[in-house]
């Protein structure tokens, strides 16, 4: 019997915001930094997030997270809006300690960020539900209750379409691929016990337990 599987790519977007540039103390890019995580770095249904036994610095990172919905490859800028129409929000969960010494050697930040279960993700909702526009989409993220990121994606340095367009020169998006956004400022570590949730536009979407 032929067995539905489908297979997809998540692009991560780095360095999107500002404040998170600042924070992190890197230099804001010309083009779009972009790295990835595979379909086994999926979270998703509120599961918990169990810590890592490789890791003693573990960072939530909120992000809007886009899906594509048609296969295309060099897709203008003003044509991109048509390769959407679902969008959730995730946390690309970042081993920062491992991160740091990628850095350092110049590698790749494979481990730090592509780790099984280092991307937990909402339940995808439609533009059209939400009735506005991509780039102007309000969430946030609590810990513990306390809201620690919270921005509007008109304050992302690339637009999405933009994003599309770039990631699109490069590699074929595909139906189901999944592209995280970036990160606001506020990141900052989770410990065992800590409790992450995500609002879109006022709605709690994601919750997820560290455990
Ligand atoms: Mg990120």
């Amino acid at each position: 019997m032929k067995k539905n599987v489908r297979y997809m790519k998540i692009i991560c977007i780095g360095r999107n915001y500002l404040a998170h540039i600042k924070e992190l103390n890197h230099s804001i890019p010309e083009e779009p930094v972009f790295f990835f995580k595979p379909d086994s770095a999926l979270l998703q249904k509120h599961s918990p997030f169990y810590y890592p036994d490789f890791s003693n610095e573990v960072h939530y990172e909120c992000e809007l997270v886009v899906k594509i919905n048609r296969l295309g490859k060099s897709i203008p800028e003003n044509f991109a809006h048509n390769y959407y129409s679902e969008v959730a929000v995730g946390l690309d969960m970042t081993c920062r300690d491992i991160q740091r010494k990628e850095i350092e050697k110049s590698l790749p930040w494979s481990i730090s960020k592509a780790f099984d279960y280092s991307a937990p993700i909402s339940n995808f909702v439609t533009l059209d539900n939400l009735g506005k526009d991509i780039q102007n989409l309000d969430f946030k993220l609590l810990k513990n209750g306390v809201v620690v990121q919270e921005t509007n994606t008109s304050d992302m340095i690339f637009s999405v379409n933009k994003l599309i367009s770039y990631l699109s020169r490069f590699m074929t998006l595909k139906i189901g691929d999944m592209i995280f956004t970036g990160t606001p400022c506020g990141v900052g570590e989770v410990k065992i016990g800590d409790k992450l949730e995500a609002y879109l536009e006022g709605n709690s979407i994601l919750k997820c337990d560290i455990k």
